[in-house]
This record gives C-alpha cells, sequence and structure tokens, in this order.
C-alpha cells in the first residue's frame, strides 16, 4: 500500500538524508526505487525503508538488484501513471493523526478547530474517492481549489501534507453548518457549540462524518436513547457508543491491552468490550447483555465535540432506519432522518462511498472482525492460490461481495441486509466502484447454493448478461473454505455452525461437521434435524423453536408449551405446521438450538434482531467458569441411519439435563455455561470420529456462531486438548460477512481445475 499514503515522500526524505541520487516511481507491481550511492549508505537506506515504513503505507516484500551506476544528479519523484497506479489502489480512510490533532487544539495554528484539516497519515480516503488514480480531481474535494498556502504544502516533499489529496483549510476547503429538520439552516456563529449544547440537553443529532451520517445522543441520558430508539424503530438491538480517549473508554469498560490497541489503531473500530457496573452509560443503550461496542473519535469535527467537558459519551449509530444503508447525502438525509433528528451538522464535503463503522472483538485473546467496513475498505486480503478475475457475490445477511484477482481478495463494505431494492443498489453501486478501482473484470460469479436469496437471483442474472460462468457454494463449505484460506489448508474437518444456510438436500443446515477441500466437502455429521414451525417467523419468535425442540425431544405439547412460554391458541398452530410439515422446514441449526434454549432458560420468546437470543445467553453466563459439568449436556454423536448418510449430534440428553437443572432450580447463569460447554463437548467427539475416520488433525472453525466468544474459547481449548490443531478466522468474518472469501476461494480452485 503505497498510494496516497505518503510513501513516496518518505522514500524521498531518506534517500536525501542518507545523501543517495537516483529516483522512485509507481509501476503495475507496486514501487521501483533506484539508487545510487555508498555501500553503508545504501544498507542504511535499505534498513530505514523497513522501520520508518509511514502509519498507514504497508511494503509485503522487498525485491533488490544490483545494477550499474548511472551518475544521477539527484534523487527525483517520477510523476505517476495510470497504468501504474492500478495495483495500489486507494487507501483506507483513517483517524485523525497525532500532528493534525495538536494543530487542531493549537489557537496559534491557521487550522485551529478546522474540523476537516488532515494530512498525508490520515484523514479519509476511499469515501471521497470517485475512480482512479487516487488524485485530487478523482475526489470530491476537486471542487475545493486549495489556497496558495495550501497548495505549497501539497507541492513541498518535506512537507507532511505533500500530495495530501484531501488537503485543505479554512480559507480553501469544507465548512460546516446546522439544519433544522425542515432543511432551514440553523444561523449561530459556531454550528458544533450549538450541536453541543443541544446534544447535552438530549437532542438528537443527526452529524456527518467520513462514510455517512450518524445519529448522535447523549449516551448518559436514559430518556434521550430511547426516544432515539423509539424514533429510529430499533428496539433492542445494542448502540455504539463514543468517548473521547482511552482514560475515558476504560471508565465505561473493562479494557485488556488488545482492546486498548484496537481502540486506538487508525482503522478506529467499535469494539465490543465488557462493560462496568458502573459504567453511568443509559441501560437502554444495550439492554440484556454485558458488552459494549465501545469507540473513540476519527474525525476532526468528532474530536472537537468531544473536546467539550460537558460531553462525556456519545450514542453514535449508523443513521439509517433498521438495515437499511446508511445515508450519506445531505439531502437524502434530510428526507430519510426527517423524523428522527432535531437537527442536522452537515458540510458540503461530498462522501462517495456509503461506509459503516466496522466492529471488532478480541475472541479467544485475538482481534476478530464482525463488521468490515471503515478503515479496512478497500484494503485485500492475500490468497494463497491464484485467482482468475472473479466475483463472490456472498449471501443473503450482513452482506460482503468479494472480487478476486490473482493473490488478493478485495472484499467490499458491510452491505446490510439484501432484501429489497434499496440493498441492491447500494450492492450495484459498491461493485461498480470496486471493479473500476481495480480495474477487474469478473470471468466468473460464484453464489450461495440458496435459489430464493436475492443475491444469487442478481447473480444469475448479471453472469448471463455477460456470458459468464456461475458457480453455486453451499453455505457451510464456503464458511470452512473461508478460513481453510485463510490460513492456506487444502483440507480439514470444519465446525461451521450458524443460524442459517441452504443445504444441499434443500434443507436448512447450520450445525455442521464437514471433511472438507477446497474444492468439495462431505457432511460427517450434523445437529439433530428440527421442524422450524413458521419458517421465518421461527427466527423471530424463539418460542416457536423452543416448542419444538422439546416436542422433538419426547416431551408432550401441554408440557412443551409450558416451557417454551407459548400461547394455548399459538400452541395448536404450531402443533399442526409440526404434523403436517407445513411451512416447517427441517433445519441442523446450531444458532437456532441456542434460540431454543434462551426462549426456555431466560425467558427470551421473541427478538428484536438477528442473534439476540443466543449473545443473551452467552451474555448470562459471562462470570460462569468455562468448564461446568458439560458432560451430562453433552451433544451425543449417533450413526446415521442409512449407509453413507451423515452422523447425528442428539441433543436429547442435553435438554434432559437442561430441564432437571430447571426444575431443581439451578440458576439460568449456571445452565448457560453448562449448555455451551455441553454443545461444545459433543462437537469436539465429534471431530474426533471424523479425525479416526479420515486421519485428518486440523480442524477449522467457522459461521456465525463463532462470535460467540465462550463457544470460540471452549472449542479451541476442547480441540487443543485432544492435539488437534485449531484454526479460527482473523482477518476475514466467520459470520455471513465473511462467506463471500470463501465462495471466491472455492471458484478459483474449480476454475483452476478446470
Ligand atoms: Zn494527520
Ligand atoms: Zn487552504
Amino acid at each position: 500500500m503505497v498510494q496516497g499514503v505518503g510513501f513516496r515522500p518518505f522514500v524521498y526524505r531518506i534517500a536525501v538524508e542518507e545523501g543517495l541520487v537516483g529516483f522512485i516511481g509507481n509501476n503495475t507491481g507496486g514501487v521501483t526505487i533506484e539508487v545510487e550511492g555508498p555501500v553503508e549508505r545504501l544498507a542504511a537506506f535499505r534498513r530505514r525503508l523497513r522501520e520508518e515504513t509511514p502509519p498507514l503505507a504497508r511494503i509485503d516484500s522487498v525485491t533488490t538488484r544490483e545494477m550499474q551506476t548511472s551518475g544521477e544528479a539527484e534523487f527525483r519523484i517520477l510523476a505517476s501513471d495510470a497504468a501504474g497506479t492500478v495495483s495500489t489502489g486507494i487507501p483506507a480512510d483513517a483517524a485523525t493523526c497525532a500532528d493534525c490533532l495538536r494543530e487542531l487544539f493549537d489557537p496559534g495554528n491557521r487550522r485551529y478547530r478546522y474540523p476537516f484539516l488532515n494530512c498525508t497519515n490520515c484523514g479519509p480516503r476511499f469515501t471521497i474517492t470517485r475512480r482512479i488514480p487516487y488524485d485530487r480531481p478523482q475526489t470530491s474535494m476537486a471542487r475545493f481549489k486549495m489556497c496558495a498556502a495550501c497548495q505549497a504544502e501539497y507541492d513541498d516533499p518535506t512537507n507532511r501534507r505533500f500530495h495530501a489529496q484531501p488537503n485543505a483549510c479554512p480559507t480553501c476547503g469544507p465548512r460546516i453548518w446546522l439544519v433544522a429538520p425542515d432543511g432551514a439552516e440553523i444561523q449561530v456563529a459556531d454550528p458544533v457549540e450549538e450541536a453541543i449544547d443541544r446534544l447535552v440537553a438530549g437532542e438528537i443529532v443527526a452529524i456527518k462524518g467520513i462514510g455517512g451520517f450518524h445519529l448522535a445522543v447523549d449516551a448518559t441520558n436514559e430518556a434521550a436513547v430511547a426516544r432515539l430508539r423509539a424514533r429510529k424503530h430499533r428496539h433492542g438491538k445494542p448502540l455504539a457508543v463514543m468517548v473521547r480517549d482511552l482514560e475515558a473508554a476504560r471508565a465505561i469498560c473493562e479494557l485488556v491491552d488488545e482492546e486498548e490497541s484496537l481502540l486506538e489503531a487508525v482503522s478506529r473500530p467499535i469494539v465490543l468490550a465488557r462493560r462496568r457496573a458502573d459504567c453511568g452509560i443509559a441501560d437502554c443503550v444495550a439492554p440484556g447483555i454485558p458488552w459494549l461496542g465501545v469507540y473513540l473519535p476519527y474525525a476532526p469535527l468528532q474530536h472537537l465535540l468531544f473536546a467539550d467537558a460537558r460531553v462525556k459519551a456519545l450514542v453514535m449509530t449508523s443513521a439509517n432506519l433498521s438495515e437499511e444503508p446508511i445515508a450519506i447525502d445531505n439531502n437524502e438525509a434530510l428526507a430519510r432522518l426527517g423524523k428522527i433528528a432535531d437537527a442536522f451538522l452537515m458540510h458540503d464535503r461530498e462522501i462517495l462511498q456509503r461506509c459503516d463503522d466496522s466492529v471488532e472483538a478480541l475472541v479467544d485473546g485475538a482481534p476478530q472482525l464482525i463488521r468490515r467496513a471503515r478503515g479496512f475498505v478497500p484494503l485485500s486480503v492475500p490468497l494463497p492460490m491464484d485467482a482468475p478475475p472473479l466475483l463472490a457475490v456472498g449471501g443473503h445477511l450482513k452482506s460482503v461481495f468479494t472480487l478476486a484477482r490473482g493473490r488478493f481478495a478485495y472484499q467490499s463494505q458491510h452491505l446490510g441486509d439484501l432484501e429489497d431494492i434499496r440493498g441492491l443498489d447500494f450492492f450495484r453501486e459498491a461493485l461498480a466502484h470496486m471493479m473500476h478501482t481495480f480495474d477487474i473484470k469478473p470471468e466468473a460469479v460464484v453464489h450461495d447454493l440458496h435459489p430464493g436469496y436475492l443475491s444469487t437471483l442478481w447473480a444469475k442474472e448479471w453472469a448471463a448478461e455477460r456470458g459468464l460462468p456461475l458457480i453455486a457454494a453451499q453455505h457451510h463449505h464456503a464458511h470452512i473454505a473461508g478460513c481453510m484460506t485463510e490460513h492456506a489448508l487444502d483440507e480439514a474437518i470444519g465446525l461451521a455452525l450458524d443460524g442459517t444456510g441452504y443445504g444441499t438436500d434443500g434443507s436448512i443446515w447450520g450445525g455442521e461437521v464437514l471433511i472438507a477441500r477446497l474444492g468439495g466437502f462431505k457432511r460427517f455429521a450434523h445437529l439433530e434435524p428440527i421442524p422450524l414451525p413458521g419458517g421465518d417467523a421461527a427466527v423471530k419468535e424463539p418460542w416457536r423453536v423452543a416448542y419444538s425442540a422439546l416436542r422433538a425431544a419426547g416431551m408432550e405439547p401441554e408440557q412443551a408449551a409450558r416451557l417454551a412460554g407459548a400461547e394455548p391458541e399459538q400452541t395448536r398452530i404450531v402443533e399442526r405446521m409440526i404434523d403436517r410439515r407445513l411451512n416447517a422446514p427441517m433445519s441442523t441449526s446450531l444458532g437456532r438450538l441456542f434460540d431454543a434454549v434462551a426462549a426456555v432458560v431466560l425467558g427470551r420468546r421473541v427478538v428484536d434482531y438477528e442473534a439476540q437470543a443466543a449473545m443473551e445467553l452467552e451474555g448470562c453466563a459471562v462470570d460462569e467458569k468455562d468448564k461446568a459439568g458439560s458432560e451430562e449436556y453433552a451433544l451425543e454423536l449417533f450413526e446415521g441411519g442409512e449407509p453413507g448418510s451423515s452422523n447425528v449430534l442428539r441433543t436429547d440428553r442435553l435438554w434432559k439435563a437442561l430441564l432437571r437443572d430447571l426444575r431443581c432450580g439451578e440458576s439460568p447463569r449456571r445452565i448457560a455455561a453448562r449448555f455451551h460447554a455441553g454443545v461444545a463437548t459433543g462437537l469436539i467427539h465429534a471431530a474426533a470420529s471424523a479425525r479416526i475416520e479420515t486421519g485428518i488433525n486440523r480442524v477449522v472453525l467457522s459461521g456465525g456462531c463463532m462470535h460467540n466468544r465462550r463457544l470460540a474459547r471452549l472449542l479451541r481449548a476442547g480441540l487443543e486438548e485432544k492435539d488437534f490443531q485449531v484454526f479460527q478466522h482473523r482477518r476475514v468474518i466467520p459470520g455471513d460477512g465473511g462467506l463471500s472469501y470463501g465462495q471466491a476461494a472455492i471458484a478459483a480452485t474449480i476454475l483452476n481445475r478446470r
């Protein structure tokens, strides 16, 4: 990553400091440097190239070659040619750097309190770029002509703002203003001060940021947050909280070192961390779970808000209704958020790419991405094989597509749920931009096996229009293939654990033990299938799943209904669905088993958002020890009935032990802990059986359930105890946000074989 990150000026500077002559230029492979001088100075140059790399630059490899000296007079930066910039792309957006921050609060600086200051080491990139090459005329800064002072910085190779494309100052750059919901400008001397006053008074302010608008409200004000929830139609789903700095984050969350590093990374993700009991954050910010999504300011405007001592913690949530794409345009924001926000803090630096905040958490001691967006896009993830140019469209929920070429996979930003035309429009717009940015023309398209997904239908149409070959990848195979590819494995035992995925038999899978290669897989074992009465309705109403699971475990209708918390009228309908197999697809999903247990143990009858029940169940056990009498709850592995059929992980013993504990008055937290341990134990037994059959000793863990930290920890510890090598996702999301990466790996493998 050498484009737009101050790499060439950096090389210029160290070459000049070492007294070397020559030049630096971009080419299709990256960067070429020719240097001439005394041997020991050349060695120093080479060392400093690695040791002093600018913060946003990334060197993957350096190749050196000796040449004849040519007697250059000085060291020069060659102009970049358009062809050369393609492979080096656009950098990701980066948080305000320490130097800029000092200037922001220095009354003597000409950019004092200027909300758009940035430099080569920080600022927006991806979100303001229309097309490559990454140069000012191709960004939304094109309309701002630099003043003489800014231009001088821009042209000076020794300046921190040399070729900083978004360079600006109060004289020549974007400006900020405040708008009422009716669109009229609110005339005030200082719009930021006015916005702060309103936030402190409990108002909801829509704030235009880097990748879109945020809705901001005082996170310590229970009534204000409740009002935001009501207006946004978002009831239970946790809201992210921004605080001034690390110290403020420590005051509301218990943080370990790795979490603190994540908070301060230039990508500035939202970090899911354990909240403190006395954190002072309104309860309704993250109801029912012991974690808080916390993050630090990453744009100058956000730093200005927090410079006021009255602003302690702000809910900063994507400005949209439920799962719609985030609003980016001033008029769009007014139209869509006019009934939500009390005021709008707007600016005239256009956002060209929608990009939510990224989310990360520390899982089993290492960072794991939960949502991939600002700060990560459009950075590539390596591929261990050579991929022909191809497009992997991903799944249905939390959509992310992947464009692959050669040894690189470029994943899109989080696109939300592909449920309607608005989601699809965002998908199309992001795809067009990324195809253009990296000049990738797909020669094949890979989609999920599910025939009804919007992404599948779209992929079929798009490929047909272009006469491209299509590949369908099974959902859980793609999850496992993604994790295998991250670790360059060619075969593995895969535990694919998630909510929903279309199986090769047309039923819903999600608790799968696969023997996987990249080109194919065998279903070694799966969770016992149960009917999901009502299909999608069962996902939103865990009591239905609980009822079905208890009936399958041999319980009478009345007893099952009582334990599931079902009304008598509802029970009759659901019983009929199960009995006649009407709108009751069979499912082996582990996510649904979590839902069922949450319904019975926590009384979580309906959910407001995906994975709520599972998160509450994990959260409930957060202070319990990992080992909690798991053997009695363990899923039991039974051989499949017919020859060649998969083994089944049965749940009857688990339910029996769980219900007995419940009857004996055992605490929900203890039961939740035992449930996690029992699930892990059963899956580890299954992996051990798979090893006996195949001799494979590597286990990869994938699927949305791997966001569950307790389960991830238990599986790794238990598998390593049995001398397995265990692999988890690191740079790719375990849930559906990472699906397209695995799809791309499967397609590349199949296409390379052809
Ligand atoms: Zn900076
Ligand atoms: Zn200026």
